[in-house]
């Protein structure tokens, strides 16, 4: 995080993070996990998809731990009111079709939300971003209103899944502002949430999705302006078994639940709640 003084004397990067909440006054960055598909397909070169299974086994392990998966918005939200402790972001990029079937149900079921960030100009498409791996097919409108409806909240992955860092200017306003407009419109909620296309960030494309209306952007590693609009996630794979996912818990408590000496002991307490 940029720590340099503003005009009122205080780290600008530590007053633009506490809007509503996000990295307070502990300096807390919480704990978002990164899911892409939930299917039994096993070709699957960039590592992106989870087998119903261990999805299952994984939503397991957070409710034994007191934990409880959340769309974004409820975590900042709760984050703003002081009650963000046993809350854990669920975020699932790309929009995938198989959301639907086989991650809403198993969710739903622990009374967990999620955040699917969906792009706007590939509704009933498929990934054809991806270079090489198996053609998915992506939620259509129907189905993404539906999701809506059951209560899970709809964001913004861009329009086409083009990395914001290496397009022109004109495109990366149509990529962030016209894709809210499309998905405010297709799920009938306020789209408040993007997620940055291959995590690549800037402070220019911070700038945009902040100003197009946006309240929060998830990223995938730490940014230099690491705040709300660049919320770093913990990536969760097929290889993600319970010891995996304690393991990723203190490294995330150790980075970001509080700086200084006291670190190490308190990733302890947080492995006893864990
Ligand atoms: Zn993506």
């Amino acid at each position: 995080m940029g720590m340099t003084e503003g005009s009122a004397g205080r780290p600008r990067g530590r007053a633009a993070c506490s809007r509503r909440g996000v990295d307070a006054a502990t300096g807390r960055v919480p704990a978002v996990l990164m899911y892409h598909s939930i299917s039994p397909c096993t070709e699957d070169p960039y590592r992106i998809t989870v087998s119903p299974g261990r999805f299952a086994r994984q939503m397991l392990w957070l409710r034994r731990r007191g934990l409880r998966g959340v769309a974004m918005s409820e975590l900042l939200a709760a984050i703003g009111n002081g009650e963000g402790r046993k809350l854990v972001g669920l975020t699932f990029d790309d929009g995938y079709a198989d959301f639907a079937e086989y991650a809403a149900g198993v969710l739903a079921g622990h009374g967990f939300t999620a955040t699917v960030f969906v792009l706007a100009g590939r509704l009933s498409g498929e990934n054809a971003w991806d270079t090489a791996g198996p053609r998915k097919p992506l939620l259509s409108e129907p189905g993404v209103r539906q999701l809506a409806r059951a209560g899970f909240e709809i964001g913004s992955h861009g329009w086409h899944h083009v990395s914001l860092r290496e397009a022109p200017v004109e495109t990366v306003a149509a990529e962030i502002s016209d894709s809210r407009a499309v998905l405010q419109s297709v799920s009938g909620q306020s789209v408040t949430g993007f997620c940055y296309p291959y995590g690549h960030v800037s402070a220019e494309s911070i700038a945009r999705v902040r100003d197009a209306g946006y309240e929060y952007g998830c990223a995938i590693w730490p940014f230099a302006e690491t705040g709300r609009y660049a919320l770093p996630r913990i990536y969760i794979g097929e290889a993600d078994s319970s010891p995996r996912l304690t393991a990723k818990a203190a490294r995330h408590w150790l980075t970001w639940g509080y700086r200084g000496p006291g670190a190490t002991a308190l990733a302890g307490k947080f492995l006893r709640i864990a």
